[in-house]
């Protein structure tokens, strides 16, 4: 029954009885989130035409719509879709793949091969490995709750778009960019030309996206990898197109020393100075920085990736992001790729991001529970200019949620949401659903779009007769 006798409105879908997190937007300047107190132990939510409509407390919500659906999500947290920010699906078929080799050996030995399939593949017109690689991505992405990712790839074919489309997830495609050959590099079988070429197909492909829902940018592999001329031209390409920008940056210390070697610069000065930085650059690690550096990050407005996970294993180092977020330069939350991490559980990167940042500086306080929150939502979505209309839950931004089950054994008890939450949840386990735009894609730990296993399978298969034709060694373990 409608309040003082009104009827109804009508909805698509009413979310109820659920513990509800909205992280209410804080000003651009300070990233921090409205504390435990906003939350709403027993809420609902209203979604209707893929935006939140409204969103209190169960009783005041109690006979105001009438849903196509209505999910009693009792027993879960609704909290905003998480949002990673870095990734690169195309080598989660390298999971688990690396461990104690040296960099440089495995990027020769085993990523190398398989990238330039890919671009060798492009270029004969053949999109099925990077189909399956998208596929294979956005299954285990949705899976963990995420429902907006960064996913920079080589050479792909604009038909491999339909993928995100079909998955429902929310993309940002980046296309990688190299002129300089840094690492004997496979991406170098595409001339620059061609790739230039490729990505004007991008750009229209993804400005006609489903809903807007997957959006192109230009990526510069790295500073070691393009030319300060392609950096020049990306920025020039990027204006014309209002389009972002993401690339690696200061990943490494040798790549540190070559810069300041060639330039008498560090990498971010290096970069500033030839005008590239800005609010539409989203730069990856950013491990190797000094304080000017931090600097030129805020007054340019360029957001940062941090990919914890990635950083500890490959031992790259410690990026200082208690420094950057005391300076005001957004930050957000990566798990890179599976050949690095090896998995796409941003709970986990929460958890370890924060600890590495606490040991780092010997400081228990620095970067809080409910500050890695943020970061893996409203972070990531101001990292991307998508502050005003993702990363938390309120009445008029899009509807790109998932819920959370809170009755685990590992959950329990729960003294503090959302400490328990970013420190006791596993995306494997806990995400029971996800909502992207309003619908729904993934119900109790299911994919809405295709048959998870089956897609898991197929990939594997593909895969394995792809590397044995190639002559490269496959694993006893892949399906076929
Ligand atoms: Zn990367």
């Amino acid at each position: 029954m409608g309040a003082l006798g009104t009827s109804p409105a009508d909805v698509d879908l009413l979310i109820e009885h659920a513990a509800i997190l909205p992280m209410v937007n804080a000003p651009a300047a300070s990233l921090t989130m409205a504390g435990p107190d906003s939350i709403l132990y027993d809420g609902s939510l209203a979604i209707d035409g893929g935006r939140i409509v409204d969103l209190a407390s169960a009783d005041q919500l109690a006979g105001r719509y009438a849903a196509t659906r209505t999910v009693d999500a009792r027993g879960t947290a609704v909290l905003p879709g998480l949002i990673d920010t870095h990734h690169h699906f195309l080598q989660n078929f390298l999971k688990g793949s690396r461990d104690d080799l040296p960099f440089a050996d495995w990027i020769a030995q085993i990523s190398s091969p398989l990238i330039g399939m890919a671009v060798r593949d492009y270029l004969d017109g053949d999109a099925e490995l990077q189909r399956q690689a998208t596929r294979l991505g956005c299954t285990e992405a949705l899976l963990s709750g995420i429902t907006c990712i960064v996913n920079m790839e080589w050479a792909t074919a604009p038909e491999v778009i339909d993928v995100y489309e079909e998955a429902g997830i929310r993309a940002i495609h980046v296309l990688t960019l190299t002129d300089l050959d840094q690492w004997d590099s496979p991406g170098m079988l595409l001339s620059l030309d061609g790739a230039l070429a490729l990505a004007e197909q991008l750009v229209a492909r993804c400005s006609a996206s489903q809903g807007g829902r997957v959006q192109f940018r230009y990526g510069p592999a790295c500073e070691n990898s393009a030319s300060a001329d392609l950096f020049r031209q990306v920025r020039q390409l990027a204006d014309h197109h209002r389009v972002g920008i993401h690339f690696h940056l200061a990943e490494s210390e040798i790549g540190w020393q070559n810069i300041q070697r060639r330039y008498g610069k560090t990498p971010v000065r290096y970069l500033h100075d030839l005008g590239l930085l800005g609010p539409d650059v989203l730069a990856a690690h950013c491990i190797w920085l000094s304080d000017e550096d931090i600097h030129l990050l805020k007054e340019t407005g360029t957001s940062v990736s941090y990919n914890p996970e990635c950083h500890m294993k490959l031992a790259l180092g410690i990026a200082p992001v208690y420094k950057m977020l005391e300076a005001g330069v957004v930050v957000a939350l990566g798990t890179d790729t599976c050949a690095v991490n090896d998995n796409m559980d941003l709970f986990e990167a929460m958890r370890v991001g924060a600890f590495l940042q606490k040991v780092s500086t010997m400081e228990p306080d620095v970067l809080p529970a409910y500050q890695a929150l943020e970061m893996a939502t409203l972070g990531g979505a101001r990292a991307l200019g998508l502050g005003d209309s993702l990363g938390s839950l309120e009445v008029g931004k899009k509807a790109d949620l998932i819920l959370v089950d809170l009755e685990g054994v590992h959950m329990r008890p729960i003294n503090h949401l959302v400490n328990n939450l970013v420190y006791c949840a596993s995306a494997a386990h806990d995400v029971k659903m996800v909502v992207v735009d309003g619908r729904i894609v993934v119900e109790d730990g299911a994919l809405t779009a295709w048959d998870a296993p089956q897609a898991v399978a197929e990939a594997e298969a593909y895969a394995h007769r792809r590397f044995r034709d190639a002559g490269l060694a496959v694993s006893p373990w892949y399906r076929r």
